[in-house]
């Protein structure tokens, strides 16, 4: 990238409040994996005016960009990045107003389900463990034992990347599916979201806050950095359960290791490389189609070098 587009964007970062400035920062800081060279440039803004601010000056300076929550569905590249990761955790407000709670996109699943844990409010509790923020299981429909983010959305404002506004969607505008969504840091970025929840007994809800952690700590690879299960589920079947019939449970590929404790994810043994994960994911993938005949369609997102 150019110095003198960064020059501009940093004068014109002079009038946000608070927003926070990394150069050359080494993204393995900022991804649950602990994988990725550095990026230009990681902003890190502490308020959602900030954070448009920000989107609106990327914008005219033409700037590439990437929007991250809490890196843990992503594969950073080895190379890093050449443009302006903007990290959306310093702004994570979270607020109710009767059954309905506003989060703003930066605010952590954990942070959403505790909040409405004292709120009386159920809904939320299932998505606990998830490492994310609402921006980022909002753009894949995070889900977990039979809860969806998207079945709780009530609304989302976001910001429309083609008409650079700022709108109010309804759930059935964002075109749900299955780990999939109409918001993405390519189309509608998140700047907050509405869930409509019921109101619950707050010890039942902990309880089952309690119930779904302890499954995880049970069943999956918590001691090692992971971007959770590589794989998508595919129809009537799990990933985990073809990769270990495959015979694939504790292959490896440099410091890349499909867990021995949960065959659906890769691990981080130690100094995994992108390009490590990358090749162990086409392994898995060749294998899995020859003895099962089933193509696993990746659930994280690879960066490509740039
Ligand atoms: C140990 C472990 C367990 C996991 N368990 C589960 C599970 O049970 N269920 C599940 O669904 N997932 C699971 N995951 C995956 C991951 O935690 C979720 O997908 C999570 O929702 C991603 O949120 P994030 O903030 O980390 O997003 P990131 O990884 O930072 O980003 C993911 C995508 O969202 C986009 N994005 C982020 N914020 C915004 C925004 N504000 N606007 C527009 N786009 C945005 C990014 O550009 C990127 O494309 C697990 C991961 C780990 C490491």
């Amino acid at each position: 990238m150019e110095h003198s587009c960064y020059a501009e964007l940093f004068g014109a970062l002079k009038s946000c409040q608070n927003c926070e400035i990394l150069l050359n920062e080494n993204l393995q800081n900022h991804s649950t994996f602990h994988i990725g060279g550095p990026a230009d440039v990681l902003l890190l803004p502490a308020s959602i005016a900030d954070f448009l601010q920000i989107l609106q000056t990327v914008f005219a300076l033409n700037i590439p960009y990437k929007i991250i929550g809490n890196g843990s569905n992503i594969l950073f590249h080895d190379a890093g990045f050449r443009g302006v990761m903007i990290k959306t955790t310093a702004f994570t407000r979270v607020s109710a107003s009767g059954h309905v709670i506003q989060a703003e996109c930066g605010a952590s699943l954990a942070k959403c389900a505790r909040y409405a844990k004292e709120m009386s409010l159920t809904g939320f509790e299932r998505l606990f463990g998830i490492p994310g923020t609402v921006g980022g299981a909002l753009a894949m429909n995070a889900g977990a034992f039979g809860t969806e983010i998207a079945d709780l959305l009530y609304s989302a404002t976001v910001f429309d990347v083609k008409t650079q506004e700022v709108k109010k969607l309804s759930r059935e505008e964002l075109d749900f599916g299955y780990r999939s969504s109409a918001i993405s840091d390519r189309d509608y970025i998140l700047l907050c979201a509405e869930f409509a929840l019921e109101p619950g007994d707050s010890s039942a809800i902990l309880d089952e806050m309690n119930i779904c952690a302890e499954k995880r700590r049970r069943s999956q690879p918590c001691n090692f950095p992971s971007a959770g299960s590589i794989f998508k589920r595919p129809p009537n079947d799990y990933a985990g359960r073809l990769i270990e019939a495959a015979g694939l449970k504790g292959m490896r590929i440099g410091d890349a290791e499909v867990s021995e404790k949960h065959a659906g994810f890769i691990v981080n043994c130690g100094h995994a490389s992108a390009k490590d994960v990358c090749e162990l994911i086409a392994l898995v993938q060749e294998r899995v189609r020859e003895t099962s005949d089933v193509l696993l369609a990746c659930e994280i997102e690879i960066l490509a070098e740039r």
